[in-house]
């Protein structure tokens, strides 16, 4: 098992991690030229001393780093020959600093990187969005040394075989997130891609504290519960399903986290288990920024329910994944096959009642409230 996790840069995450199968760490500025995969408000800032420091003392056990410049888009910024000086100049910076890779989520920074940096590991980001076999030879042609891939493709136990295979004959690595909980078939991701890119450059509006598009994941969520069931996120204990397939590089996203919460998803999945709520190790803004943001504001009274969920991981049934070994979820509606609505009801308590208790009237995201997200006179 390869462990490779978010960073926060407190050293001494990298000092417990170690004692766990933790082979690199990811992480960047809060604000860049490129952007990246967190929104420049919800990661710890850091200069280049302490990235330089940090870097050095994960070197000194053995971790390797991975820079994020993993934003989908560049804001037009491409067209400037002054945005390819600058990321030239970055590059050389970030190499004297000692990072041992980059995660990239477009094929015009890996061909840029491979080119002026050949010695860099390139990680192709979730945020490409790979879910065919064609776009993952389409990297690998293009160099990439890892595929991360698409979220939504961690049950999709074929294609997984399919791209481990392919991948394994040209030497190139891939991996997968275990703690993800976007919406299985997300309608807003797309577009909180762009927004995540675009709230994580140095030109990002100032002033922005609260990434709107957990409003809508959050909304779903509280309007239907066992949409926490059909996200992707992994459990410790089915980590073997992948390992069988040849995948053996998990990611844990947890750049925005606590030390003890990091530690606490890097042991449960070193272990192969975790007894307790299983969003205690699963990235869930949509039940912790979301609520926090809407509080703030007086409003969301609605969505204080999603503080109180219990997704009880002692109880899935041992055999519960291979279900998807033979569902394609791909072709059938969730509104017809319902297993995750089963799993739900067995292995989701709200406020100490069984979900088959919770009966809650839909709401929807209250947008009205998007302009209130920014501090009071920021320039924007
Ligand atoms: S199709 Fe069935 S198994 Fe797949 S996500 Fe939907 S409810 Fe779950």
């Amino acid at each position: 098992m390869r462990l490779v996790v978010g960073t926060n840069f407190d050293d001494k995450l990298i000092e417990e991690a170690s004692r766990y199968p933790v082979k690199y760490l990811y992480g960047s500025h809060r604000a860049t030229l490129t952007g990246h995969g967190r929104v420049s408000f919800v990661v710890p800032d850091v200069n280049d001393e302490r990235l330089r420091e940090h870097i050095s003392l994960a070197h000194s056990k053995g971790i390797k780093f991975l820079y994020t410049m993993n934003s989908p888009s560049y804001g037009g910024l491409e067209y400037s020959d002054a945005f390819w000086n600058r990321l030239k100049a970055e590059l050389e910076k970030l190499v004297n600093l000692g990072i041992d890779g980059v995660i990239v989520a477009t094929p015009l920074l890996l061909e840029y990187v491979k080119k002026e940096h050949p010695e860099l590991e390139v990680s192709i980001s979730s945020f490409a969005r790979i879910s065919n076999i064609r776009e993952v030879e389409n990297y690998i042609e293009l160099g990439a040394d890892t595929v991360i891939l698409h979220e939504d493709d961690n049950r999709k136990f074929d294609l997984l075989s399919s791209v481990v295979k392919l991948a394994k004959k040209r030497g190139v690595d891939v991996e997968v997130i275990t703690n993800n909980s976007c919406l299985w078939g997300c309608a807003y991701r797309r577009h909180h891609d762009v927004e995540t890119g675009e709230l994580s450059r140095e030109t990002a509006p100032k002033g922005v504290w609260f990434e709107y598009p957990l409003m809508f994941c959050a909304t779903d969520v509280r309007n239907d519960f066992a949409n926490l069931i059909r996200m992707r996120w992994i459990r410790p204990e089915d980590l073997h399903y992948y390992e069988e397939i040849g995948i053996d590089r998990f990611k844990i996203a947890s750049r925005n986290k606590r030390t003890e919460w990091i530690l606490r998803a890097i042991k449960a999945y070193s272990e192969r288990k975790y007894e307790g709520n299983l969003l205690d190790i699963v990235s869930y803004p949509q039940g912790r920024a979301t609520p926090y943001a809407l509080t703030k504001l007086g409003a969301g009274q609605e969505y204080q329910v999603l503080t109180k969920v219990y997704v009880d991981n002692a109880k899935f049934p041992s055999k519960w994944l291979e279900f998807f070994k033979t569902n394609d979820c791909d072709t059938r509606p969730c509104s017809e096959c319902k297993y995750c609505d089963v799993v739900a009801e067995k292995v989701i308590s709200v406020d100490g009642k069984p979900l088959s208790e919770v009966k809650l009237p839909k709401i929807r995201a209250p947008v009205e409230l998007i302009p209130r997200f920014i501090s009071d006179g920021a320039a924007h």
